[in-house]
């Protein structure tokens, strides 16, 4: 069973888009928690957490940081939150790694922060 981003990924569900290359994809959080709330999603759904991509592929958890700064960027004032939720106790629900891009501005409540 493929992940919901995967899903998303291959157009089998619909999502708000913003952003997409050959590795990565980026679209809108359907449940923004801040003005600008984007995922920005490996297109493999091989690592299941940021530890696991930082380990199995440094240079695209790289190429996902400065997708993340390029969309601040064009979305907001180039500042932004970026969040990694890891495990289930950690709030994680989706197994396929992903990178909360928060901004513009950032309101105390964000993410449970
Ligand atoms: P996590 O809790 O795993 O860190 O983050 C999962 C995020 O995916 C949540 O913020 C949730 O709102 C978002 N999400 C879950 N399902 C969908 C969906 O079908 N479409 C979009 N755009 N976001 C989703």
């Amino acid at each position: 069973m493929s992940s919901i981003f995967t899903r998303i990924v291959e157009r089998e569900i619909p999502a708000d888009i913003v952003f997409e290359n050959d590795r990565i994809i980026a679209f809108k959080d359907i449940a923004p928690q801040a003005p600008v709330h984007l995922l920005v999603v490996p297109k493999t759904e091989q690592y299941a957490n940021v530890v696991e991509l930082a380990a199995g592929d440094p240079a695209l958890l790289a190429e996902l940081v400065a997708v993340s700064q390029k969309l601040a960027t064009e979305q907001a004032n180039g500042e932004f939150r970026l969040v990694f939720n890891n495990g289930p106790s950690a709030g994680q629900t989706v197994f396929h790694v992903h990178a909360h891009v928060l901004s513009g501005p950032i309101t105390e409540g964000s993410l449970g922060f």
